[in-house]
Protein backbone atom coordinates (compact mmCIF):
# COMPACT_ATOMS: atom_id res chain seq x y z
CA UNK A 1 0.00 0.00 0.00
CA UNK A 2 1.62 3.16 -1.34
CA UNK A 3 0.27 6.30 1.13
CA UNK A 4 0.67 10.44 0.28
CA UNK A 5 0.15 12.06 3.54
CA UNK A 6 0.07 16.02 2.49
CA UNK A 7 1.23 17.95 5.59
CA UNK A 8 1.20 21.40 6.34
CA UNK A 9 3.62 23.70 8.32
CA UNK A 10 1.27 26.22 10.43
CA UNK A 11 2.11 28.96 13.21
CA UNK A 12 0.97 27.23 16.49
CA UNK A 13 -2.13 29.40 16.65
CA UNK A 14 -2.43 28.85 20.56
CA UNK A 15 0.80 30.89 20.54
CA UNK A 16 -1.05 33.89 18.48
CA UNK A 17 -1.66 36.92 19.78
CA UNK A 18 -3.77 39.78 18.36
CA UNK A 19 -2.89 43.99 18.29
CA UNK A 20 -5.97 45.54 20.07
CA UNK A 21 -5.44 48.16 18.07
CA UNK A 22 -5.45 46.94 14.49
CA UNK A 23 -6.81 43.55 15.20
CA UNK A 24 -4.47 42.01 13.51
CA UNK A 25 -2.84 38.43 14.17
CA UNK A 26 1.07 39.22 15.60
CA UNK A 27 2.51 36.61 13.55
CA UNK A 28 6.26 37.96 14.38
CA UNK A 29 8.16 35.12 16.05
CA UNK A 30 5.54 32.33 16.38
CA UNK A 31 6.41 28.92 16.50
CA UNK A 32 5.69 26.70 13.66
CA UNK A 33 4.39 23.16 13.89
CA UNK A 34 2.50 20.77 11.83
CA UNK A 35 -0.78 21.65 11.56
CA UNK A 36 -2.55 19.10 14.35
CA UNK A 37 -4.89 17.48 11.96
CA UNK A 38 -2.22 16.40 9.53
CA UNK A 39 -0.64 14.45 12.58
CA UNK A 40 -4.09 12.06 12.47
CA UNK A 41 -3.71 12.10 8.76
CA UNK A 42 -0.64 10.12 9.30
CA UNK A 43 -1.01 7.90 12.11
CA UNK A 44 -3.50 6.93 10.16
CA UNK A 45 -1.22 5.82 7.69
CA UNK A 46 0.89 3.92 9.92
CA UNK A 47 -1.93 2.34 10.93
CA UNK A 48 -2.33 1.08 7.36
CA UNK A 49 0.76 0.62 6.24
CA UNK A 50 1.06 -1.60 9.90
CA UNK A 51 -1.52 -4.07 8.10
CA UNK A 52 -0.58 -3.88 4.76
CA UNK A 53 2.95 -2.95 4.75
CA UNK A 54 4.01 -0.49 2.05
CA UNK A 55 5.77 3.23 1.82
CA UNK A 56 4.21 6.92 3.63
CA UNK A 57 5.52 9.87 1.65
CA UNK A 58 4.82 12.99 3.65
CA UNK A 59 4.63 15.99 1.45
CA UNK A 60 4.90 19.85 2.27
CA UNK A 61 4.64 22.86 0.23
CA UNK A 62 6.25 25.40 2.47
CA UNK A 63 9.28 27.68 3.13
CA UNK A 64 12.85 25.64 3.88
CA UNK A 65 12.25 25.33 7.48
CA UNK A 66 9.61 23.01 6.61
CA UNK A 67 11.95 20.55 6.63
CA UNK A 68 12.10 20.47 10.26
CA UNK A 69 8.70 20.00 10.77
CA UNK A 70 8.90 17.06 8.14
CA UNK A 71 11.55 15.27 10.36
CA UNK A 72 8.92 15.02 13.27
CA UNK A 73 6.81 13.17 11.07
CA UNK A 74 9.48 10.56 9.41
CA UNK A 75 10.33 10.43 13.68
CA UNK A 76 6.50 9.37 13.63
CA UNK A 77 7.04 6.24 11.06
CA UNK A 78 6.86 8.13 7.51
CA UNK A 79 9.12 6.81 5.41
CA UNK A 80 10.10 9.57 3.01
CA UNK A 81 9.41 13.68 2.96
CA UNK A 82 9.12 15.68 -0.50
CA UNK A 83 9.37 19.62 0.58
CA UNK A 84 8.37 22.11 -2.73
CA UNK A 85 9.85 24.48 -1.41
CA UNK A 86 7.20 27.82 -2.39
CA UNK A 87 7.70 31.56 -1.02
CA UNK A 88 6.26 33.45 -3.35
CA UNK A 89 2.04 34.41 -2.67
CA UNK A 90 0.01 31.44 -2.88
CA UNK A 91 -3.99 30.30 -3.04
CA UNK A 92 -5.28 27.01 -2.69
CA UNK A 93 -5.14 26.60 -6.98
CA UNK A 94 -1.51 26.73 -6.19
CA UNK A 95 -0.81 24.60 -3.54
CA UNK A 96 -3.22 22.22 -4.34
CA UNK A 97 -1.82 22.15 -8.06
CA UNK A 98 1.87 21.91 -6.86
CA UNK A 99 0.79 18.88 -4.04
CA UNK A 100 -1.20 17.27 -7.64
CA UNK A 101 2.26 17.73 -10.02
CA UNK A 102 4.32 15.86 -6.61
CA UNK A 103 1.87 12.87 -6.34
CA UNK A 104 1.63 12.64 -10.23
CA UNK A 105 5.60 12.19 -9.64
CA UNK A 106 5.08 10.09 -6.92
CA UNK A 107 3.21 7.86 -9.52
CA UNK A 108 2.64 5.14 -7.50
CA UNK A 109 0.06 5.64 -5.04
CA UNK A 110 -3.33 4.05 -3.36
CA UNK A 111 -4.27 6.21 -0.58
CA UNK A 112 -3.64 10.16 -0.50
CA UNK A 113 -4.32 11.75 3.21
CA UNK A 114 -4.87 14.75 3.78
CA UNK A 115 -6.46 16.44 7.04
CA UNK A 116 -10.30 17.62 7.16
CA UNK A 117 -8.64 21.05 7.39
CA UNK A 118 -5.79 23.39 7.91
CA UNK A 119 -5.62 24.42 11.92
CA UNK A 120 -4.72 27.89 10.85
CA UNK A 121 -6.68 29.00 7.59
CA UNK A 122 -9.02 25.85 7.90
CA UNK A 123 -10.99 26.34 4.63
CA UNK A 124 -11.33 22.39 3.87
CA UNK A 125 -10.54 22.81 0.22
CA UNK A 126 -6.65 21.42 -0.77
CA UNK A 127 -8.13 18.04 -0.35
CA UNK A 128 -11.37 18.02 -2.73
CA UNK A 129 -9.25 20.20 -4.86
CA UNK A 130 -6.60 17.21 -4.85
CA UNK A 131 -8.57 15.21 -5.38
CA UNK A 132 -10.28 16.70 -8.31
CA UNK A 133 -7.10 17.69 -10.45
CA UNK A 134 -6.20 13.68 -9.44
CA UNK A 135 -9.13 13.16 -11.52
CA UNK A 136 -9.37 10.28 -8.19
CA UNK A 137 -12.58 9.90 -5.76
CA UNK A 138 -12.56 11.07 -2.74
CA UNK A 139 -13.96 10.51 1.03
CA UNK A 140 -13.90 13.75 3.13
CA UNK A 141 -14.22 13.80 6.81
CA UNK A 142 -13.57 10.33 7.89
CA UNK A 143 -13.69 9.37 11.13
CA UNK A 144 -12.63 5.63 10.99
CA UNK A 145 -10.91 4.76 7.97
CA UNK A 146 -10.64 0.48 7.00
CA UNK A 147 -8.14 -0.31 4.74
CA UNK A 148 -9.35 -3.56 3.00
CA UNK A 149 -7.75 -5.03 0.05
CA UNK A 150 -9.44 -4.18 -3.15
CA UNK A 151 -11.46 -1.38 -1.38
CA UNK A 152 -11.53 1.08 1.86
CA UNK A 153 -14.51 1.43 3.71
CA UNK A 154 -15.00 5.04 5.66
CA UNK A 155 -17.24 6.29 8.20
CA UNK A 156 -17.70 10.45 7.72
CA UNK A 157 -18.80 12.51 10.10
CA UNK A 158 -21.29 14.76 9.77
CA UNK A 159 -22.22 16.03 12.62
CA UNK A 160 -25.74 14.59 13.17
CA UNK A 161 -25.22 11.49 11.28
CA UNK A 162 -22.36 8.77 10.35
CA UNK A 163 -22.36 7.84 6.85
CA UNK A 164 -20.25 5.15 5.51
CA UNK A 165 -18.65 5.01 2.42
CA UNK A 166 -16.63 2.81 0.26
CA UNK A 167 -14.02 3.57 -2.11
CA UNK A 168 -11.70 1.42 -5.02
CA UNK A 169 -7.63 2.58 -4.97
CA UNK A 170 -6.67 4.87 -5.66
CA UNK A 171 -8.89 7.39 -3.31
CA UNK A 172 -7.97 10.74 -1.60
CA UNK A 173 -8.97 10.52 2.07
CA UNK A 174 -9.65 13.89 4.29
CA UNK A 175 -9.50 12.68 7.95
CA UNK A 176 -11.23 14.54 11.22
CA UNK A 177 -9.06 14.90 14.61
CA UNK A 178 -11.35 12.45 16.12
CA UNK A 179 -10.06 9.30 13.95
CA UNK A 180 -7.46 8.52 16.06
CA UNK A 181 -5.04 9.87 18.81
CA UNK A 182 -1.27 10.49 17.09
CA UNK A 183 1.72 8.91 18.60
CA UNK A 184 4.46 10.37 20.08
CA UNK A 185 7.78 8.98 18.50
CA UNK A 186 10.49 7.61 20.69
CA UNK A 187 13.74 9.37 20.92
CA UNK A 188 15.37 6.54 18.90
CA UNK A 189 12.75 7.32 16.38
CA UNK A 190 13.86 11.30 16.39
CA UNK A 191 17.39 10.16 16.08
CA UNK A 192 16.44 7.38 13.19
CA UNK A 193 14.45 10.08 11.01
CA UNK A 194 17.37 11.92 10.34
CA UNK A 195 18.70 9.21 8.15
CA UNK A 196 15.11 9.01 6.41
CA UNK A 197 15.42 11.00 2.83
CA UNK A 198 13.62 14.51 2.46
CA UNK A 199 13.64 15.58 -1.29
CA UNK A 200 13.29 18.87 -2.74
CA UNK A 201 11.45 19.43 -6.14
CA UNK A 202 11.38 22.56 -7.27
CA UNK A 203 7.65 23.91 -8.39
CA UNK A 204 9.03 24.47 -12.01
CA UNK A 205 9.78 21.02 -12.39
CA UNK A 206 6.16 20.02 -10.88
CA UNK A 207 4.25 22.29 -13.19
CA UNK A 208 4.86 23.91 -17.28
CA UNK A 209 2.77 26.87 -16.65
CA UNK A 210 3.58 29.69 -13.92
CA UNK A 211 1.22 29.35 -11.22
CA UNK A 212 -0.45 32.58 -10.21
CA UNK A 213 -2.99 33.23 -7.19
CA UNK A 214 -5.99 33.42 -8.27
CA UNK A 215 -7.91 34.11 -4.57
CA UNK A 216 -6.56 37.12 -2.81
CA UNK A 217 -7.14 37.21 0.81
CA UNK A 218 -8.17 40.72 1.67
CA UNK A 219 -7.81 41.19 5.20
CA UNK A 220 -6.85 39.01 8.06
CA UNK A 221 -7.94 39.90 11.46
CA UNK A 222 -8.50 38.54 15.04
CA UNK A 223 -11.87 38.13 16.13
CA UNK A 224 -12.08 39.82 19.74
CA UNK A 225 -13.04 37.90 22.44
CA UNK A 226 -15.03 39.88 24.96
CA UNK A 227 -16.17 38.60 28.36
CA UNK A 228 -19.67 39.71 29.31
CA UNK A 229 -19.05 39.49 32.91
CA UNK A 230 -22.65 38.57 34.11
CA UNK A 231 -22.37 37.61 37.70
CA UNK A 232 -25.26 35.09 39.02
CA UNK A 233 -25.63 35.97 43.12
CA UNK A 234 -28.81 34.16 43.45
CA UNK A 235 -28.78 31.26 45.69
CA UNK A 236 -26.75 28.01 43.56
CA UNK A 237 -30.55 26.68 41.90
CA UNK A 238 -31.38 29.53 40.64
CA UNK A 239 -28.34 30.93 39.63
CA UNK A 240 -27.83 27.23 37.77
CA UNK A 241 -31.36 27.84 35.90
CA UNK A 242 -30.67 31.25 34.91
CA UNK A 243 -27.26 30.55 33.27
CA UNK A 244 -28.55 27.78 31.64
CA UNK A 245 -31.17 29.78 30.32
CA UNK A 246 -29.23 32.63 28.80
CA UNK A 247 -26.37 30.03 27.38
CA UNK A 248 -29.38 28.52 25.55
CA UNK A 249 -30.23 32.07 24.37
CA UNK A 250 -27.09 32.46 23.11
CA UNK A 251 -27.38 29.21 21.10
CA UNK A 252 -24.39 27.61 23.45
CA UNK A 253 -26.75 24.79 24.49
CA UNK A 254 -28.58 22.90 21.98
CA UNK A 255 -32.75 23.43 22.49
C1 LIG B 1 3.15 33.31 2.02
C2 LIG B 1 1.68 32.98 1.86
C3 LIG B 1 0.91 33.71 0.96
C4 LIG B 1 -0.44 33.41 0.80
N1 LIG B 1 -1.16 34.14 -0.08
C5 LIG B 1 -2.47 33.85 -0.26
C6 LIG B 1 -3.28 34.58 -1.19
O1 LIG B 1 -2.82 35.50 -1.86
N2 LIG B 1 -4.58 34.21 -1.37
C7 LIG B 1 -5.11 33.18 -0.64
O2 LIG B 1 -6.29 32.89 -0.82
N3 LIG B 1 -4.39 32.49 0.24
C8 LIG B 1 -3.09 32.80 0.46
N4 LIG B 1 -2.37 32.06 1.36
C9 LIG B 1 -3.00 30.97 2.10
C10 LIG B 1 -3.04 29.71 1.26
O3 LIG B 1 -4.10 29.82 0.33
C11 LIG B 1 -3.35 28.51 2.16
O4 LIG B 1 -2.31 28.40 3.11
C12 LIG B 1 -3.37 27.19 1.41
O5 LIG B 1 -4.07 27.31 0.22
C13 LIG B 1 -3.96 26.08 2.24
O6 LIG B 1 -5.28 26.41 2.61
P1 LIG B 1 -5.81 25.99 4.01
O7 LIG B 1 -4.78 26.26 5.01
O8 LIG B 1 -7.16 26.58 4.23
O9 LIG B 1 -5.87 24.42 3.82
P2 LIG B 1 -7.06 23.39 4.00
O10 LIG B 1 -7.68 23.15 2.69
O11 LIG B 1 -7.92 23.74 5.15
O12 LIG B 1 -6.13 22.14 4.39
C14 LIG B 1 -6.61 20.81 4.27
C15 LIG B 1 -5.45 19.87 4.19
O13 LIG B 1 -4.75 20.09 2.96
C16 LIG B 1 -3.37 19.80 3.16
N5 LIG B 1 -2.56 21.02 2.97
C17 LIG B 1 -2.96 22.30 3.05
N6 LIG B 1 -1.94 23.13 2.80
C18 LIG B 1 -0.87 22.35 2.55
C19 LIG B 1 0.50 22.60 2.25
N7 LIG B 1 0.99 23.83 2.15
N8 LIG B 1 1.33 21.54 2.06
C20 LIG B 1 0.86 20.27 2.18
N9 LIG B 1 -0.41 19.98 2.47
C21 LIG B 1 -1.26 21.00 2.65
C22 LIG B 1 -3.25 19.28 4.59
O14 LIG B 1 -3.44 17.89 4.60
C23 LIG B 1 -4.42 19.98 5.28
O15 LIG B 1 -4.84 19.31 6.46
C24 LIG B 1 -1.03 32.34 1.55
C25 LIG B 1 -0.25 31.60 2.43
C26 LIG B 1 1.09 31.94 2.59
C27 LIG B 1 1.91 31.13 3.57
Amino acid sequence: MNIVVCAKQVVDVSEMKVDSSTKKPILQGIPQKISDIDKNAIEEAIKIKEKHDGKITVVTVGPNDAKERIKELLAMGADEGVLIPYSEKYDYHVVSSLLAGAIKKIGEYDIVLCGEASIDLFSGQIGPRLAGLLNIPQITYAQSVNAEGVKVVAERNMGDKMVTTESSYPVLITVTKEINEPRLPSLMQILGAANKPINEWSANSLVQDKLEPVIEIVELKGVPMERKNIVYQDDLDESIEKLVDSLAKEGVLGG
